[in-house]
């Protein structure tokens, strides 16, 4: 059995003896992993974060930014203004993984891996305080909240972030990924999908089921709504990277024997422009409308967007920038030819600033459990067979790798900006 080449990056710079430490982060990380918190309610997360913080000293720390969020400011001389961000909420998914420090939570997980966001930006945050020597600038750790809901890093912008702290001149965030760790993924330009969460509710009248003469029946009205939604992807838009339109639940009716008064259909929207996106929507409600008039329905069908993502977008410099800092730390590094489908509310802030951001996505999985025929697909730039993908209940980032690879990862990238004009990223040569 081959094993990817993934050498271990150098422990120069900011990387030097995170090794020694990361047992620690180790232990937060499966500590914040048995205690999983929904959006906005991550106080237990935000305590954990200030308290590591205050721990290893040096960082201004605000808590309770944007609801639960917590900023921390570390100073060092001239520099740039680095923002390095890490989400922290879970997910309402009831863990199956059966780890040692599963959820304890009932009915909750990190089924994301932002639990491992956190204690790898923490883990560089110790870092950083630890080697002034290898760094110039002003780095701010963004400790955000409910990002599964897109809303968290708008509230920490409503909470004024751009004004209370140093303004950013470039935003970094990295996302865990079933991917061996060592491996990186990203691209300049939109790296992921906007998202829409679209809820529609169907209005007929109810009738017994042995008199559907008497009824609008709001079933058969969502069942064709369904049917007719698969074609609007496929001929609403011409470009690649396809949108994505998915109804993801439909609601209706308690027993067989009543016909129902209402239904209700929750859809997710996909898109990489906000032409598309428009056009999705635009078409969505034109269909809605339609069939629930052409079944006769006896009130306007409610079709209400929520939960919106905006594209994210990768700055081509920036991109350039970090994959070469990641490059030459040892790490192997792809250009994704076309954006991922998932989506991410981390761009917000570098939009607000008005400056260049990058986010890229990590492996976290140990690479030993990658067999050959794993490795040929990750070389198709396919996901292997049977991969457990982040948001499943058993998605489970290798303790021993992820937090090591995010720690890793993000001091390079930061590095890029903070080291500029050395080069203690390098490999020494002796
Ligand atoms: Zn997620
Ligand atoms: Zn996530």
């Amino acid at each position: 059995m081959t094993r990817p080449q993934l050498p271990a990056p150098p422990e120069t710079g900011l990387n030097t003896d995170l090794a020694t430490h990361l047992p620690h982060w180790e232990e937060i990380y499966r500590d914040l992993h048995a205690h999983p918190e929904l959006a906005f309610e991550e106080h237990r997360t935000a305590a954990v974060v200030a308290s590591e913080l205050a721990r290893i000293g040096g960082w201004d720390v605000t808590r309770q930014v944007g609801g639960s969020g917590v900023m921390g400011v570390l100073r060092h001389g001239e520099g740039p203004v680095v923002w390095l961000r890490a989400d922290m909420d879970a997910l309402p998914v009831r863990e199956e993984t059966g780890l040692s420090y599963a959820s304890v939570e009932a009915g909750l997980m990190h089924a994301c891996g932002h639990d491992v966001h956190v204690a790898a930006l923490l883990g560089a945050c110790r870092q950083l305080a630890a080697r002034p020597d290898a760094w110039r600038g002003t780095v701010v750790a963004v400790f955000q909240p409910a990002e599964e809901v897109g809303r968290g890093a708008q509230a920490m912008l409503d909470d004024g972030i751009l004004d209370r702290f140093p303004r950013p001149e470039v935003v970094l965030g990295q996302h865990v990924g079933p991917l061996p760790a060592g491996l990186v993924i990203t691209r300049p330009g939109a790296i992921m999908a906007a998202a829409d969460s679209v809820r529609v509710t169907l209005y007929g009248a109810g009738a017994h089921a042995s008199a559907p003469h008497l009824a609008v029946d709001p079933l058969v009205m969502a069942a064709a709504v369904v049917m007719r939604l698969q074609t609007l992807s496929a001929r609403l838009a011409p470009l690649t990277p396809s949108p994505l339109l998915t109804v993801g639940a439909l609601h209706s009716g308690t027993v067989p024997n009543v016909i129902p008064h209402t239904a209700e259909l929750l859809c997710s929207l996909r898109t990489f422009d906000e032409r598309t996106r428009e056009d999705l929507l635009t078409g969505l409600r034109r269909v809605v409308r339609a069939e629930a008039t052409a079944q006769g329905a006896l009130q306007e069908p409610e079709i209400l967007t929520y939960d919106s993502f905006p594209v994210t977008v990768n700055d081509a410099d920036a991109t350039e920038r970090l994959l070469a800092a990641l490059t030459a730390g040892g790490v192997r590094c792809e250009v994704l030819p076309v954006p991922l489908s998932a989506s991410e509310d981390f761009g917000r802030f570098a939009v607000a600033a008005g400056c260049p951001s990058v986010m890229y996505h990590f492996g976290g999985a140990d690479p030993a459990d990658f067999d050959a025929d794993a490795i040929a697909a990750l070389e198709r730039g396919e996901l292997p067979s049977g991969t457990v993908m982040n948001h499943s209940p058993h998605y489970a980032p290798s303790d021993r790798h992820a937090v090591a690879a995010g720690a890793r990862h993000l001091l390079t990238a930061a590095g890029a900006w903070l080291h500029r004009h050395e080069s203690a990223e390098a490999p020494r040569t002796a």
